[in-house]
Parts: C-alpha cells; structure tokens; sequence
C-alpha cells in the first residue's frame, strides 16, 4: 500500500515551514516524524485528546482522532525513507532479477 502524506502551511500565503522541511537526505522531515510520535506515543489519553491531536480546528473530526492510529501509522516512517524515483529503481531491479531467474528454469 502507498500513502501520500499531505504537507501543507496553514498559513495564509505560506510561512515557509513545509519548504524548510523537504531536504536532500530527509534528515528534517525525520525530525518532524520523530517528534509527531513522540508527541502521540507521550500522551495516555484514549483515544486523542488536546496535548495530542485535536485543536480548535479539527474538531468536527474528534471523534475519529486516535493516538494509537497515529503512533502506528508514523513508526514505520522511521529511520530513513526513499524518494519515490529510489522506489521505482527498487522496483525495477527486483523486476529484472525476477525475470532472470525465471529464464534459467
Ligand atoms: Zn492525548
């Protein structure tokens, strides 16, 4: 499954903070990450509450807010990610030695 994750300033006209987020390696967006589950993974609430997820506006949405889907789907993020173009290279080297080792048979 592939996600798109939708970064956007809230801004009006934009403060810059999700261009300063978007570098080489990925070491910003990493820290962003980091501290998102730090914040989900530090609260006891059930299933969000205001020190985590919800905000003035989000509230129409509160009751579909959980700190545990959160948390869950942010861990996996951790620890380096690849560029979509490093993907499809991925993807194609796999698709080549799959085929090779299905001509040797
Ligand atoms: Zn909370």
């Amino acid at each position: 499954m592939v996600y798109t994750v939708i970064l956007y300033d809230a801004v009006a006209g934009g403060a810059g903070h999700v261009r300063r987020m978007v570098t080489e390696e990925g070491e910003a967006f990493q820290q962003v990450l980091q501290r998102a589950l730090a914040v989900v993974d530090g609260c006891s609430c059930d299933p969000s509450c205001y020190q985590c997820l919800r905000n003035y506006y989000n509230q129409k949405i509160h009751d579909q807010l959980s700190r545990q889907a959160a948390s869950k789907f942010l861990h996996p993020w951790l620890g380096g990610m690849e560029s979509l173009e490093e993907r499809e290279e991925v993807s194609d080297f796999e698709t080549e030695e799959a085929n090779e080792e299905g001509s040797h048979e």
